[in-house]
Parts: C-alpha cells; sequence; structure tokens
C-alpha cells in the first residue's frame, strides 16, 4: 500500500499566537508542588457565585421537556423579550434592532471576521487587547493590524494613526470598553468619534461591551448602539459573563441592526444550534434582577480595588487609575519583561499576574490584576509585596555599598 503524507493542522492554525502563558502555568504548577499557598490574580474570572435566583430559574426550567429539544437558533421568545427590556432599561436602546443568542460573547467575537471578511481583508484589532479578535481574523484567513492602545491616550485607539492603505482594506474594527486589560471607559465625545471614524471608511464596529456594567465612576452602563448613526455600522456583544458571574453557564447575546445581524446569524445557524433553552432562563431571570444585584457586585470590586491600589501605590508601583472592568493594569519599571517579572512573582511571593505581552505587544512592560481574590487576601498579597520590596531594598543597599 502507498504510504500517505502524515496529516497535519492547517497553515492557518500554524499562524495563531503561541500560548504564551504555557510557561507560567508550569512556574505556578511548580510552585504549587512545593507547598507554596498562590494568590491567583491571574485569570478574569469572578470568584462570586451566580446569584441564587439565576441558579433557581434554571433549575426550574431543567425539567421542562420543551426544553430538552433543540432550542430556538436566535433565543426563545422570552429570551428575546428579557433582552429588549435589559436593553431599554439599562441602555436606553429600544425599537428597531435584533438580538440573537450566543454560546458566550466570546463565541460571537470570534465569528465576525468569518462572517464580514474575505481573504487578506483587515481587521483592526485593540493592542493590547483579548487575544480573540487577532485569533478570529487569523481564523478566517484575514489580516490583523494592530491599533496600539497607549497610556498617553488614556487606552482609546488612535484610529487618526492608521495608515490610508490600511483603511482601504479595513472591513472590521473591534472596540472594548469598560477595556479589558487596561480598565479605560470611553467619554460620550470618544464614542462619538469612533463611530464617525467607522461610517466614513465603511468599517463595521465590532463592539465588545461584556464589562458594560462593571465601572466606578457612577456613571450608567453605556452602548455604542446610543450614539446617533451607530445602527449602521455596530454589532454589539453583550454577555451574562462578568456581570451576573455566570462565565461557566456560556451565555450572552449580539445586538445590531436587521441588516447587519442577517449574514451573522446565517452563519451561525450552519455552525451551531443555539443556548440550551434552562440556560437562556438563567439569564433571562439575571437580566430581571434588581439593581441591588449591580450595586452589591460594585461594593464588592470597589472595596479591592481601593485595597490593591493603595497598596501598591504605597509600594511606589505605578497603576493606571481607571474607572471600569475588575482588573488593574500596572506599569512596571522601564525595560521589564512582563513575563519574567511575572514568573518571578509567582516564585518568590506565590502572586500570580497576567503578563501585559500576554494581551500583545503594545502589552509589553505592563502586568495586569483580576480583583478576583477576597480582601482579605489582597492584603495578603500586599503584605507578601512590600516584604520582596525590603528584600530588593536591601539588596540594593548592598549592592551599592559594594561599589563605594
Ligand atoms: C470575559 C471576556 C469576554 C468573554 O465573555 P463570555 O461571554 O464569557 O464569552 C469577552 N471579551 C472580553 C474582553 C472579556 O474579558
Amino acid at each position: 500500500m502507498e504510504r500517505r503524507a502524515l496529516i497535519s493542522a492547517s497553515e492557518r492554525l500554524g499562524k495563531l499566537p503561541p500560548y504564551l502563558f504555557a510557561e507560567l502555568d508550569r512556574k505556578r504548577a511548580a510552585a504549587l508542588k512545593r507547598g507554596l499557598d498562590i494568590i491567583d490574580f491571574g485569570i478574569g474570572d469572578p470568584d462570586i457565585p451566580t446569584p441564587p435566583e439565576v441558579v433557581e430559574a434554571c433549575r426550574k426550567a431543567l425539567s421542562e421537556p420543551s426544553y430538552h429539544r433543540y432550542p430556538r437558533n436566535r433565543g426563545s421568545d422570552f429570551f428575546q423579550d428579557a433582552v429588549r427590556r435589559f436593553l431599554e432599561r439599562d441602555f436606553g436602546i429600544r425599537g428597531d434592532v435584533e438580538v440573537t443568542a450566543l454560546i458566550g460573547s466570546k463565541e460571537g467575537i470570534a465569528h465576525v471576521p468569518m462572517v464580514f471578511c474575505n481573504r487578506g481583508d483587515i481587521v483592526l484589532v485593540p493592542n493590547p487587547g483579548y487575544p480573540v479578535y487577532r485569533a478570529s481574523a487569523i481564523l478566517a484567513d484575514a489580516i490583523p493590524v494592530d491599533v496600539p492602545l497607549l497610556w498617553e491616550n488614556g487606552f482609546v485607539p488612535a484610529l487618526e494613526r492608521i495608515p490610508p492603505e490600511v483603511l482601504r482594506q479595513a472591513r472590521v474594527l473591534f472596540v472594548n470598553y469598560p477595556n479589558n486589560p487596561t480598565g479605560a471607559v470611553l467619554t460620550r465625545e470618544q464614542m462619538e468619534r469612533i463611530v464617525r471614524f467607522a461610517r466614513e471608511n465603511n468599517i463595521l464596529l465590532a463592539v465588545d461591551n461584556s464589562y458594560s456594567h462593571i465601572r466606578f465612576d457612577g456613571l450608567r452602563p453605556v452602548s455604542m448602539l446610543e450614539v446617533a448613526g451607530a445602527e449602521e455600522v455596530v454589532l454589539e456583544f453583550h454577555s451574562m459573563s462578568k456581570t451576573f458571574n455566570m462565565t461557566g453557564w456560556r451565555v450572552g447575546f449580539a445586538v445590531g441592526a436587521r441588516r447587519l445581524m442577517a449574514g451573522f446569524t446565517g452563519a451561525k445557524e450552519n455552525i451551531d444550534s443555539g443556548v440550551f433553552t434552562a440556560v437562556q432562563a438563567a439569564a433571562a431571570a439575571a437580566m430581571e434582577l434588581p439593581a441591588e444585584h449591580i450595586e452589591g457586585l460594585l461594593a464588592v470590586y470597589r472595596a479591592r480595588r481601593e485595597a490593591l491600589t493603595a497598596g501598591l501605590q504605597r509600594l511606589g508601583w505605578d497603576v493606571f487609575q481607571a474607572p471600569g472592568t475588575f482588573y488593574l493594569w500596572v506599569r512596571l519599571p522601564r525595560g521589564a519583561d512582563s513575563m519574567a517579572f511575572a514568573g518571578k512573582l509567582v516564585n518568590r511571593a506565590g502572586i500570580m499576574v497576567t503578563p501585559g505581552s500576554g494581551f500583545g505587544s503594545w502589552g509589553e512592560g505592563y502586568v495586569r490584576f483580576a480583583l478576583t481574590v477576597p480582601e482579605a487576601r489582597i492584603h495578603q498579597a500586599v503584605g507578601r509585596l512590600e516584604k520582596m520590596e525590603l528584600y530588593r531594598n536591601r539588596l540594593l543597599r548592598w549592592l551599592r555599598k559594594q561599589e563605594e
């Protein structure tokens, strides 16, 4: 028999950026094995359980036989109604938009370039940013091009710096505010400028609003769809994950004008068969929770944010003062390698953070702390960092003495 070539993965997969955290995961595993107690600020996965009302709604829905069959692809009528009430109550959006259920907003985001790009089209991705934007462009044979987010611009995309030849080929711009990893939010004027940019250049604005409710400036959640003219260019992604502590449930939704949603839902119909209807029932219950839920959640994160910010600043760390998300974005001393720094924190202090380089080249020189750790542990972590600093200062003094 003739020998055939070995089966291998596509070239597309080979173009995905390497999994940067493998080395860090190994360090963490080794530290755990040595018996080190790890305080984990690494992954952005809420430690607070899903509200009991939501769990109960799902439990009830589980025994409904009609829910055991294939779900409605765009979501059941009760889910659609709950989303529309939620959009009107929290964002003031009503009227002629279409909604589709998602298996988490990540699923929707990952399908955007496949739906809107042809081979070689450009997808503009924020850097630093959620790695899915870049990966989804690569998997669609599109070309990801960075839009740097810089501290001195408040981590708002510098759209005016995008070269005209890139703009001509660009089909999609991803934006995400409140922003992971920096915590930045947009002003109304900045939102309007981004919508105008998308309209003028005929670019789909794929808005990742998964942290819509996690903001500490006392302002209400906002949607890009509130901006005049946005309906022609905006597809917005919402998630139950962070607002309702539901990362494990895998449910969110996309919203946008019928014309933009048509291709999107058409593609999805060929890929998945919707969200388990009992999970939709949980999501609907979540969206109907009273405002006290969000207020309670924000109070917890606010206390953690203040404790960690104060602690780090006391040690002279450079924390970006941003009003959104449950992350702290921290600038390292000039020239520091974020991966090496994060490795050192695990080894020396048992503290896990995410190196900024994991979010793209412009994230180098930063680390991200996720505030998904109880306050007592935050104080403990600051204490450990303090000891590290003392150690470092002693070492520096000793080195200086040697030089004298
Ligand atoms: C967590 C997160 C998501 C994904 O949320 P799911 O709805 O759980 O898929 C999307 N975007 C950003 C920036 C996130 O941090």
